[in-house]
């Protein structure tokens, strides 16, 4: 989009922003943008080519010396500009990325409204990158701990939440000091290359901040592998952050892998089940499903099991599915096609493996990828579903025997992301607390992602976190200075 159309809501085409420039690829080339509600053409992105990398790259490079030479006061005031500027356009940019995306439209605003709360809590974290002063052995020698930023960033952002999967990175490392180079999501290119404008609009200084879209499989080997770039940071599947992590390791490149989950819900007998069925199926239903977080398994004891299946299907039938620019939609299509393939076969294979289908389980007509809150009782645990991340919007229903039978379950699969309890004994709790093998356990209410918190996995759902004081401290290196003055 040129400056001059700004302003202008008509979903546009996406340009690359390289070099403090916005611009066409070198080669011309541009890929579709498929609105996921009608299955449209609604624009074009730029498409990168190798050329338009070894520009950005060296962009990064130039701009990581001057960025990292600002003051953390004056980083932080432009990071403060650019917040502001992305509260002023949240209309269009919500709306655009619920044309690219298919969320509906308070769900698309409130991610862009919560993307700027998190540029101000980094902006206001870069003012504490503090070092340390350990006391020496010597009197006459001082031990200096330093902070400094790592450098040009590569991160690889997907598709599910176009503003905050970029806006986590982005901020991080500027507030850090370093440059950075975003592929963005090409499905999803409109509403993240918004956000780069914001933080080019407020004043970031030229190849600062670079915004690439192209071929994954080529753009990340490339941007990995090349000496420019010290860190990477990456959202997306499981299978492909383990390809990635393994090529940052032969380079030794420092990695934040958020990686796919598999939560797990607990609800013990003494909880407030009315409440638990209700705050879950909110939050397994939003964005489809297609959230890393969203609630999976959900293993409840076998005295409350009856109660809170119906509860929770009786909420996934009153979720109103549509397009997200109308009115009172709740949950709009699934973000491509390949969800559609994948979430139909995984419903059809827990059905063949036993399990009832409560409610849904099928595509909605046939044009948009929309398809129906599904509830699926007593799924067998060789059930596709129960090992694989659904990633959609598919809730599966299992009752159990006692809270160690429950920890057991929970801790089954090597994912390790996300995971939710609700139970109104704060024994039960805390052994939850101890036992469950998870990046995140929020207990009783919907409490995970607010900037001020880690947000991260463990086991295969990766490691670092994106969220709180400890994402910043992964954007700097530490340096120690021992220093025996001299006479
Ligand atoms: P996928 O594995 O093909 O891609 C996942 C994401 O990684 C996409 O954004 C894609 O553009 C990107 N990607 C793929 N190959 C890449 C590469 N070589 N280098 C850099 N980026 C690459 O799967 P998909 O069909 O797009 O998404 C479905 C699966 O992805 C889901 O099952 C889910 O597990 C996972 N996913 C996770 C998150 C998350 O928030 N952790 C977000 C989106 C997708």
């Amino acid at each position: 989009m040129t400056d001059q159309a700004y302003g202008n809501l008509q979903y546009p085409d996406v340009l690359l922003h390289i070099a403090g420039e916005w611009r066409q690829a070198r080669g011309g080339r541009t890929s579709p943008i498929l609105n996921p509600t009608t299955e449209e053409v609604i624009g074009h992105f730029a498409h990168a080519g190798t050329q338009d990398l070894d520009e950005a790259l060296a962009a990064a490079e130039k701009g990581f010396a001057q960025w990292s030479g600002i003051s953390a006061f004056e980083r932080s005031k432009i990071m403060r500009v650019a917040a502001g500027l992305l509260r002023e356009r949240v209309r269009h940019i919500a709306n655009w990325m619920t044309l690219e995306q298919g969320k509906p439209f308070a769900e698309a605003q409130a991610e862009t409204l919560a993307g700027a709360d998190l540029i101000e809590w980094f902006a206001e974290e870069a003012r504490r990158t503090y070092g340390r002063v350990i006391p020496a052995r010597a009197g006459s020698v001082r031990q200096l701990v330093l902070k400094e930023p790592v450098g040009p960033i590569a991160a690889f952002a997907p598709w599910n939440f176009p503003i905050n999967q970029v806006v986590r990175k982005v901020s991080a490392a500027l507030a850090a000091g370093c440059s950075i180079i975003v592929k963005g999501p090409e499905e999803t290119p409109a509403s993240p290359a918004e956000l780069i404008r914001c933080f080019v609009d407020a004043g970031v200084p030229a190849g600062v901040v670079n915004l690439v879209y192209g071929t994954s499989r080529e753009i990340s080997p490339y941007l990995i592998s090349h000496p420019v770039i010290k860190k990477i940071s990456f959202t997306g599947s499981t299978p492909v952050g383990k390809q990635l992590a393994a090529l940052a390791g032969t380079h030794m490149k420092r990695a934040t892998m958020e990686l796919g989950g598999h939560a797990p819900v607990m609800i013990l007998k003494d909880a407030d089940i009315e409440r638990a069925a209700s705050v879950m199926a909110f939050s397994k239903f939003r964005n489809a499903g297609q959230v890393c977080v969203s609630p999976t398994r959900f293993l409840v004891e076998e005295s409350v099991y009856d109660e809170f299946v119906s509860t929770f299907a009786d909420a996934a039938r009153k979720v109103k599915v549509g397009s997200g620019l109308e009115d009172g939609v709740t949950m709009g299509p699934l973000a491509n096609a390949r969800r559609m393939d994948a979430v139909e076969d995984l419903v059809q294979d827990a059905v063949q493996h036993g399990a009832e289908l409560v409610t849904g389980g099928k595509r909605i007509g046939n044009k948009g990828f929309f398809f129906e809150p599904t509830v699926l009782s007593r799924v067998s645990q060789d059930a596709r579903a129960m090992n694989e991340e659904p990633f959609g919007p598919v809730a599966l229903m299992v009752p159990m025997g006692s809270i160690d039978e429950i920890i057991v379950e929970a801790n089954r699969l090597s994912y390790g992301l996300a995971s939710y309890a609700f139970t109104r004994s704060a024994a039960s709790a805390a052994k939850l607390s101890d036992n469950v093998a998870a990046g995140m356990l929020s207990i009783n209410h919907l409490g995970l992602a607010l900037p001020e918190v880690p947000f991260g996995g463990i086991n295969d759902s990766g490691y670092g976190t994106e969220g709180g004081a400890d994402a910043l401290e992964s954007y700097l290196n530490t340096k120690f200075v021992s220093h025996l003055q001299a006479d």
